[in-house]
């Protein structure tokens, strides 16, 4: 796998009268899911831009050494996604660029789409970059812009008028904090009061914990400057149309946050129970695949009346089996990491709910598991549609050829798994649990159609592809 921006990520910012860096290693702690790789922390204090970031996990990349003596008021920081491949500490973020009038910070969720054009036009131009790093492309704009307009807010803007796709940001220009949302709302941002200032951070489970309160969700294409004493909207020109990513929900996001007014966890109960309605079975329990597919199980025992039972103890510290690098690597991993509870499986008639398939790799090893263990048989039902499109908006599923769901039909899948029966949820079933208009998500993992444009897809609104921030 090749390095590149892969920024399915979690970013803060956190401003106060008092010390917020406690606030931020907090916050970034409670958003570790979204972020393994890196993490960081740029305050902005005694007239400068201070900043740690190393590879890892935020208990070792800012161990209470590493962070020992950094404080300030105001800052922000990142956790950054783990691929196979990109360990490279040059892409750790909060990014930092001098600008005319001091040092901008960035903290990026999301990835562009647009990145290497921009790139390539401005490398004609003589820009240099040092990194693989879409996010840069964001800095190099804010510094361009600033030397021109002095006004964050409006370089801001303009540099929202010149990059497309997906990001989530948090922006220090020295002391001044900036939350922005793209157009589209693609990755989650939500704002909450935190002991005595305000943090603008990827999920609402981050506030609750820190004792603070949720405002709301920053609004795509709003920017928002937040102070100690209030936060100021700077609403998009014109509105557009948006584009949630569907996998927040379904995988992505911790169950108890609360992403554009639905809590992530009631999303995914509600999509087992249309799991139950559209596809029921006659089984003895049903189980989920831990920690992912639990919601989704939950609800299809309620709805279908089939009793909810665990059935695999999950070993919490294998590392993920989905970024390794090899099949073979993949499956032991999954070995080591989930082992049948034998009394849920031996002898029964079973139905496993996951969240989602993607190679097949984890259901295929977990149906031999439980076959091993006894299981009369093994139904299997899936929280999300098949999946047959790349993502471009930041989340790691990147080449149509990983996909089971692009070269084999239900069917077939049903037999490479060896399950006695496999159902999706459909992608009607998936929009009615959202509890949205189809055309306020993004599917495109799912219908190939995608909300912004990518040379050689489908484009999901192909008359509208330019945003007006004027
Ligand atoms: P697979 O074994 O390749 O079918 O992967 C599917 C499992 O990996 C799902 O059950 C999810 O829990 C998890 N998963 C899905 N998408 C991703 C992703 N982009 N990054 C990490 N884990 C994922």
């Amino acid at each position: 796998m090749s390095e590149g921006p892969r920024h399915s990520c979690g970013v803060v910012g956190a401003v106060a009268d008092s010390d917020v860096v406690g606030y931020i290693h907090k916050a970034l702690n409670l958003i570790q899911h979204r972020g393994q790789e890196s993490a960081g922390i740029s305050v902005y204090s005694d007239g400068q831009m201070h900043t740690v970031k190393d590879n890892g996990l935020v208990s070792t990349a800012l161990s209470p050494r590493k962070i020992e003596g950094l404080s300030g008021c105001i800052g922000i920081g990142h956790v950054r996604y783990s691929t196979a491949g990109s360990k490279s500490a040059v892409n750790a973020q909060p990014l930092t660029v001098e600008y005319n009038n001091g040092t901008i910070a960035i903290a990026h969720n999301g990835e562009l789409t647009n990145y290497k054009e921009l790139k390539a036009k401005y490398m004609e131009q003589g820009w240099s970059f040092f990194a693989d790093s879409d996010s840069e492309i964001v800095a190099k704009l804010l510094v361009r812009n600033m030397r021109t307009m002095d006004d964050p807010v409006k370089a801001i803007r303009a540099m929202m008028s010149e990059i497309d796709g997906a990001y989530s940001l948090c922006i220090l220009f020295n002391d001044r904090l900036f939350a922005v949302r793209d157009p589209y709302g693609f990755r989650p941002l939500c704002l909450g009061e935190v002991g005595d200032g305000y943090m603008a951070v990827s999920e609402t489970a981050a506030i609750i914990p820190l004792g603070g309160r949720v405002i709301r969700d920053v609004m795509p294409g709003e920017i928002v400057e937040i102070t100690s004493r209030s936060y100021k909207s700077h609403p998009p020109a014109s509105q557009c149309p948006k584009a949630h990513c569907m996998f927040e929900w379904v995988y992505f996001a911790r169950p108890d946050s609360v992403i554009d007014d639905r809590e992530v966890y009631s999303v995914r109960k509600r999509i087992g129970m249309i799991l139950a309605e559209e596809a029921p079975a006659d089984v003895d329990v049903v189980m989920p695949i831990p920690d992912s597919g639990r919601a989704h199980a939950l609800g299809f025992s309620i709805r279908s009346g089939i009793p909810y039972e665990e059935g695999f103890m999950k070993n919490r510290f294998v590392d993920r089996t989905f970024i390794l690098p090899t099949q073979k690597l993949r499956e032991q991993a999954v070995d080591m990491k989930m082992n049948p509870i034998r009394s849920t499986v031996e002898g029964r008639r079973i139905l496993i709910v996951d969240d989602s398939i993607v190679r097949g790799t984890t259901l295929k090893k977990l149906i031999k598991v439980l076959r091993a263990a006894g299981a009369k048989e093994v139904h299997v039902r899936v929280g999300s549609p098949p999946i047959i499109a790349p993502c471009f908006y930041g989340v790691d599923m990147k080449t149509r050829d990983e996909f089971i769901a692009t070269k084999y039909s239900v069917e077939e899948i049903r037999e490479i798994l060896n399950a006695d029966s496999l159902a999706y949820i459909s992608i009607a079933g998936l929009v009615r649990a959202l509890d949205m208009p189809e055309g306020d998500l993004c599917l495109a993992c799912v219908n190939g159609r995608y909300p912004t444009n990518i040379p050689g897809e489908v484009h999901r609104f192909q008359s509208t592809l330019q945003h007006d921030f004027s």
